[in-house]
């Protein structure tokens, strides 16, 4: 399997420093699942793994993921049976990674509720990219740019600037504010924030998002951010 592993950007080397969102990988060939979890890790996601059908969609219907990156060929239940049985309960944007040149498998993906296709061997730049896309998109976002107030986040470049001038959030920060601000007008609960930023590899608990939030309204203003008093956070 032809993997393009691109150095991760700038900034985004200590995958336990910027999880961004969390990630399911359905993948049964060892080698390639081993070497997409540390590509999307590297790449600043939070990932969990499935080398069957019958796992994948265990993981994938107890959790709240962000994505789900998905083989068709899987022992016990293939990545179309997944598909279909996650699809009758959730909405997790899916990417699917087809056999080459298997245009029937691409049409029955997107009949049967993927987001979107990848046609092995890809390019793992273009897998990223994708990602991100739907991401972006579930989320009804399809603008790399959301502005809230007067504070702008770059998704592609995970920069914020408030005012037009730019303001550094460590990766974590980040990855809060954006989270919340795909969510906007959702409150959002401080388990379900852990749930997206750590991995099931990850055993890391405190009250850190709490500081997180702290320090994020120091930078760019006290109302960024509202607290729902025992409920969570929120992006108005
Ligand atoms: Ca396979």
């Amino acid at each position: 399997m032809l993997i393009d592993v691109s150095p991760p950007p700038a900034g985004a080397r200590n995958p336990a420093a910027t999880a961004l969102m969390r990630i399911l990988v359905v993948e049964d060939e060892p080698r390639l699942l081993r070497s997409l979890a540390k590509a999307l890790r590297e790449a600043g996601y939070a990932v969990d793994t499935a080398d069957a059908g019958d796992e994948g969609l265990h993981k994938a219907t107890t959790y709240d993921y962000d994505a789900v990156v998905l083989d068709v060929m899987l022992p016990n239940l293939d990545g179309w049976q997944l598909l279909e049985k996650l699809r009758e309960e959730k909405q997790t944007p899916v990417l699917m990674l087809t056999a080459r040149d298997a245009s029937r498998d691409r049409v029955r993906g997107l009949d049967t509720g993927a987001d979107d296709y990848l046609t092995k061997p890809f390019d793992l730049d273009e897998l990223l990219a994708r990602l991100r896309a739907i991401i972006r998109r579930s989320a009804g976002q399809a603008k790399s740019a959301i502005q809230l107030g007067n504070v702008t986040l770059d998704t592609r470049a995970r920069s914020v600037t408030r005012d037009g001038e730019a303001v550094t959030l460590t990766a974590r920060e980040y990855a809060i504010l954006e989270y919340l601000a795909l969510h906007r007008g959702e409150v959002v609960s401080r388990t379900t924030l852990y749930e997206h930023l750590f991995d099931e590899t990850d055993d890391t608990l405190s009250n850190l998002v709490d500081v997180h939030v702290f320090s994020i309204r120091k930078k760019l203003g006290a109302d960024v951010i509202a607290t729902r008093r025992g409920q969570g956070y929120c992006v108005e």
